[in-house]
């Protein structure tokens, strides 16, 4: 699986500068404005969603609190909140864009939990349907993943601005108040 996205990752890595404080990649998409392009779908008052640039399935992605910080449990109230919020309508968003049979959704915290990014907490939620572990090894080409990867976007920011709350944007992520 690794090496099979081993392409991506080095796209990854080239193209995403990171903050420059805090030198973290997730500081970076919070503070830029190209939505699009870093596959930021989604924002918040106190955070993102992000596609994962090398899922583990299709629409995968990251509901990311946008103070960095990897304790969870040094959260302030209002930033769970927000962050329950964002991730209550990525689950309501994905049933809309994918209508998925279930859900994985969780953290990696700390080093020892085998997070990438360990120092800017991070929720994933991955969208599954029955019979999915067949679906990965087909999709081995670049290209078609870089494809799968723009739909998703299209059909999740499409889920998003049906949502109650939501802002429509001209190029920017959809938000939420
Ligand atoms: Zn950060």
């Amino acid at each position: 699986m690794d090496r099979m996205f081993a392409p991506w990752r080095i796209e990854w890595v080239e193209r995403d500068a990171p903050d420059e404080e805090t030198g973290c990649v997730f500081c970076a998409f919070e503070a830029a404005e190209a939505d699009r392009e870093n596959r930021v779908v989604a924002r918040s008052d106190r955070g993102l969603v992000l596609l994962n640039n090398y899922p583990y399935n299709p629409g995968h992605v990251m509901v990311i609190p946008a103070r960095h910080t990897g304790e969870y449990a040094g959260l302030s109230d209002e930033e769970l909140l927000d962050h329950a919020r964002l991730k209550r309508r990525t689950f309501r968003a994905m049933e809309t864009a994918f209508s998925p049979d279930g859900f994985n959704a969780g953290y990696n915290l700390g080093r020892g939990a085998g997070g990438s990014i360990d120092d800017h907490l991070h929720a994933h939620v991955v969208p599954r349907w029955e019979g999915d572990t067949n679906f990965m090894p087909v999709i081995g080409e670049t290209k078609v993943i870089v494809q799968a990867l723009e739909e998703t976007y299209d059909r999740l920011y499409d889920a998003f601005g049906g949502l109650d709350g939501a802002e429509a944007s001209d190029d920017g992520a959809v938000r939420f108040g």
